[in-house]
């Protein structure tokens, strides 16, 4: 078995690293505490490549592997979750189903800006009714002559709503099956169609620096060739999106953790109480020896994860078990890293308390842990 990472994966470590900590860092907690998306960071990223990693380079993609995506979104999830969220959205999410599922002409038409950075894409899965149960979709699309027409909402849809948003992948309602159940379709909605109204959520308590929002569609009109690939292929699409996804979730997890851990280990080596550092205290040198372990043990996960994805294996499991695991190993590198801060970790003048909110989205996005478990255990036979 060969761990290695390649050159071309270490060279993209030690850049994204480099720029996070320069462009992301000065700035994080600032946009975190305004609410604000920053176009000037999102255009740097774009400049980097961080956008349509994993797309080739006929659509102006980087053309990396899996584990060279989770890499990069590690290293900016290590400073920031919001950030990190607008890079694995753009790319999974946004990217994601136009790449793997749209015609040569829609690939044509929208990937190039996207994979610039100049553009980003909304992916409208979740609903009020529709969460968890996502196939559960209430929003309807009926073909009317050559056009699409679109009524309903979405909700929490990340990147579809900034400046640069140039458009929306919807899951709708366009039939019934034979065997009664809904027919769901994906549809292709450009930003500016009449009938779409786009409204920004506030108030989040974590990743408060990407761009979350509601969906209106009121008579939305768009073209028949808007469909995404085969009409009632659109749920498939929709969760093989996710499966890929959710190794980005992975990976921004394991990046958190890691920015915790090395926040504490800092921290914890500088701050002296009865005369000495706290790490001296051998209660405090476990809390990050079992971070450490725990941080090795979520990245072997992972990577394998993607291993299998860049390798054509199947890897809907262990991106289930990458995405669970990775995200409560940074709850919990998160909840020692505030401990080791004492009261100092509580205010917002110290990063971690930002990791600490940032991290609990982790395990509700893209599908929550419960349904990771479900998902897990459906595919070992047990459910
Ligand atoms: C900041 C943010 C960004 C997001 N970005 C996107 C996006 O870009 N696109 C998109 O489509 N969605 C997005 N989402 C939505 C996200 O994927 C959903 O919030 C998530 O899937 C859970 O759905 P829900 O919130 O309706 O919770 P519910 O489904 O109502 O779940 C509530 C609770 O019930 C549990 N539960 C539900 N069903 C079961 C079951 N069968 N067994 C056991 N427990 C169960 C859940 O695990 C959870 O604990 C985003 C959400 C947030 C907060």
């Amino acid at each position: 078995m060969d761990f290695s990472l390649t050159m071309e994966q270490e060279i993209l470590r030690t850049s994204v690293r480099q720029f996070a900590e320069k462009e992301i860092k000065p700035v994080a907690r600032d946009l975190d505490e305004k609410e604000e998306f920053s176009y000037e960071t999102m255009g740097k990223m774009g400049e980097l490549g961080l956008f349509g990693m994993f797309v080739s380079e006929k659509y102006n993609g980087q053309g990396m592997d899996y584990v060279s995506y989770a890499i990069a979104t590690e290293e900016i999830a290590r400073v920031d979750g919001s950030h990190a969220a607008t890079v694995a959205a753009g790319n999974s999410l946004g990217i994601g189903p136009v790449y793997y599922f749209g015609s040569e002409e829609q690939k044509q038409n929208y990937l190039p800006k996207l994979c610039s950075g100049e553009t980003l894409w909304g992916f409208g899965l979740t609903e009020p009714n529709a969460g968890s149960d996502a196939a559960n979709t209430q929003t309807t699309a009926v073909l009317e002559g050559d056009e699409w027409v679109i009524n309903g909402s979405k909700i929490f849809i990340t990147n579809a709503s900034t400046d640069i948003t140039a458009g929306v992948t919807a899951l709708c309602r366009t039939g019934t099956r034979d065997d009664g159940r809904p027919e769901l379709s994906c549809i292709l909605i450009d930003s500016g169609t009449p009938g779409l109204e786009t409204r920004e959520m506030h108030g989040k308590l974590m990743w408060r620096a990407s761009n979350t929002s509601e969906l209106y569609f009121d008579d939305c009109r768009v073209p028949r060739e808007n469909l995404l690939g085969p009409r009632g292929h659109g749920f498939y699409q929709m969760m093989q999106t996710l499966d890929g996804g959710r190794l980005s979730i992975g990976a921004m997890g394991l990046g958190g953790a890691q920015g915790c851990f090395d926040l504490a280990l800092k921290y914890s080596r500088e701050r002296e109480q009865f005369g000495q550092p706290i790490s001296n205290f051998q209660v405090n040198a476990f809390k990050l020896a079992d971070m450490s372990l725990e941080i090795e043990c979520a990245r072997l996960l992972l990577y394998k994860a993607c291993w299998l994805r860049d390798n054509d294996k199947p890897f809907s499991k262990e991106a289930a078990m990458a995405k669970l695991h990775c995200s409560e190993v940074m709850y919990r590198c998160a909840n020692h890293s505030v401990q080791l801060h004492g009261g100092y970790g509580l205010m917002k003048e110290y990063d971690v308390e930002r990791f600490y909110r940032d991290q609990k989205l982790l395990e509700i996005g893209e599908g929550t842990s419960e349904v990771q478990r479900i998902v897990i255990a459906k595919l070992i036979g047990a459910l």
